[in-house]
């Protein structure tokens, strides 16, 4: 199954009169609210931040892993616990 998401880039909008930090796509639109200790707090700002630099990063992150030569065994199939530290943060970027 491939996941559906709102396609990136993403944005902060941390629009102090706001309560909560917003999380706005390409067009601006509202895709997410961030909510940490129910407060507008810098800790949800920074939060945000990390979270769209993650998102908008992933793709290019995802395909610069695909061209790295790897010849661990879990990239092989025989022995998906034995992984290195690429096919790992494939596998945990959904990616593998
Ligand atoms: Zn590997």
């Amino acid at each position: 199954m491939t996941a559906q998401h709102t396609p990136t880039p993403y944005s902060v909008d941390d629009n102090p009169r706001r309560t909560r930090v917003r999380i706005l796509n390409a067009d601006s639109a509202w895709t997410a609210t961030i909510e940490i200790a129910s407060a507008n707090t810098q800790e949800a700002k920074d939060t945000a931040a990390f979270i769209v630099r993650a998102c908008n990063a992933h793709d290019d992150l995802v395909a610069a892993l695909r061209v790295v030569d790897c010849r661990c065994a879990a990239a092989s199939g025989r022995f998906a616990a034995i992984t290195c530290i690429r096919c790992a943060a494939l596998a945990k970027a959904g990616a593998a």
